[in-house]
């Protein structure tokens, strides 16, 4: 009866996992959610404030279906300013959140057996809109060793007839890491000589340490920029995942193509959500820094904490709110009656003997790892690390 595309696809597993342990706490258990994948913080006020005057103002029907002019502007210029890109308003269209933007990129642009090269770990949405519209990801594994960056003898080694786009995330979910200058310019130069689409998702964006600077691909030549579709949003920069507004800017008949899509299917983005989207993006930017030296704190202590764990080996990231620890020395030993052999195995025991909810790696793409948020309390942090050493050290 179900269309065979809606069999093709699993429900994502983050959410899932975040919606068992909220249940979890519900039910008056102590548990501890390192599942989340949003900010812990609250949207600025002035963002919400600009929101209730849009209510107010009665600016709650249609708008053009790829977002206000105003909207529009606001994103035109914070990529010039933050990233050094030019973009006209017909070359940029705003979605229901980053996540959006990226499937109707897949509509646009994916053809059936197209193949679209995804490097490992990876978000767990990439392989299955690929999958939703047609296409084949092509799965190429990163190394911690090279702090999980995509080797671009890798890159090129994948390349065939039917490679369609790269979809490259920096900073990274679930591995934390952001490409570096070089890293990214000689996959640019494969991707310009290959004639391969970028898809670059930046919504970790803002949320870099230890001085590294973001990047965005589209930037390092005009080449280049015409083959890549920037992706980003206001949900992890201005604690805004409920809001729903995301943006894309790419070339023009790609955008057209996206905006088409969205006017047969959602229409317009929420118009309050995209005044306040305007606020978020025109407004004072303290909240970043002062969100991101939280972060900071915390990753530090967690990344520390993890590593100081006999049998745990964690990279220090630099970009969004995740740990991504090796836990692979653990598989094969015993705790209780319980056998670990993989990343569910090593989840689902810490979940049942520790009430910690974290997402095993392998729902990204490599089960050697288990993936921490540290968008969570520094006392969770603190209490979390302790249930870990405790559970880790029963292990037999
Ligand atoms: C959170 C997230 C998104 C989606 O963000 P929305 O704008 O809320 O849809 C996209 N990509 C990655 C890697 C994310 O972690």
């Amino acid at each position: 009866m179900l269309s065979e595309r809606s069999l093709r696809i699993k429900p994502s597993p983050t959410l899932a996992i975040d919606a068992k342990a909220k249940a979890m706490k519900a039910g008056g258990i102590d548990v501890l959610n390192f599942g989340v994948g949003e900010p812990d913080f609250d949207t600025p006020e002035h963002v919400k404030e600009a929101a209730i005057k849009a209510i107010r103002d009665g600016f709650t029907k249609y708008t053009p279906v790829g977002g206000i002019d105003e909207l529009k502007e606001a994103i035109i210029g914070k990529l010039h300013t933050d990233n050094g890109l030019e973009y006209a308003k017909d070359e940029v269209v705003v979605s229901c959140g980053a996540k959006h933007s990226l499937y109707n990129i897949a509509q646009a642009l994916f053809n059936p057996g197209d193949e679209i090269i995804v490097p490992a770990p990876y978000w767990v949405s990439y392989p299955d809109q690929a999958l939703l519209n047609d296409a084949v990801p092509v799965f190429v594994q990163t190394y911690e060793e090279d702090n999980f960056m995509l080797r671009p003898e890798a890159f090129e080694a994948e390349i065939t007839g039917k490679t369609k786009a790269l979809i490259l995330n920096s900073p990274s979910n679930p591995t934390g890491a952001a490409y570096d200058r070089k890293a990214i310019q000689a996959l640019a130069e494969i991707a310009v000589k290959r004639n391969i689409f970028v898809i670059s998702d930046e919504i970790y964006e803002k949320l870099i340490y230890d001085g590294t600077r973001h990047i965005s691909i589209a930037s390092l030549s005009g080449e280049i920029k015409k083959r890549t579709i920037v992706v980003n949003g206001l949900s992890k920069s201005h604690a805004m995942t409920g809001w729903r507004i995301g943006y894309a800017a790419g070339p023009k008949d790609i955008v057209k193509a996206m905006t088409n899509i969205q006017s047969q299917s959602t229409s317009n983005p929420n118009s309050i959500a995209q005044k306040a989207a305007v606020a978020a993006l025109t407004g004072p930017l303290d909240f970043i820094s002062v969100m991101r030296a939280e972060f900071d704190r915390r990753r530090k202590v967690l990344v520390n904490g993890l590593n100081a764990i006999e049998g745990v080996s964690c990279l220090n990231p630099n970009g969004a709110f995740y740990a991504f620890p090796n836990v692979s020395k653990f598989y094969g030993r015993i705790i209780g009656k319980r056998l670990i052999n993989s990343s569910l195995d090593m989840a689902t025991c810490l979940l049942e003997e520790a009430n910690i909810a974290l997402v095993h790696g392998e729902a990204f793409g490599d089960d050697k790892y288990i993936r921490i948020s540290y968008a969570t309390s520094m006392d969770n942090i603190t209490k979390g690390l302790e249930r870990m050493r405790e559970t880790f050290s029963n292990l037999k």
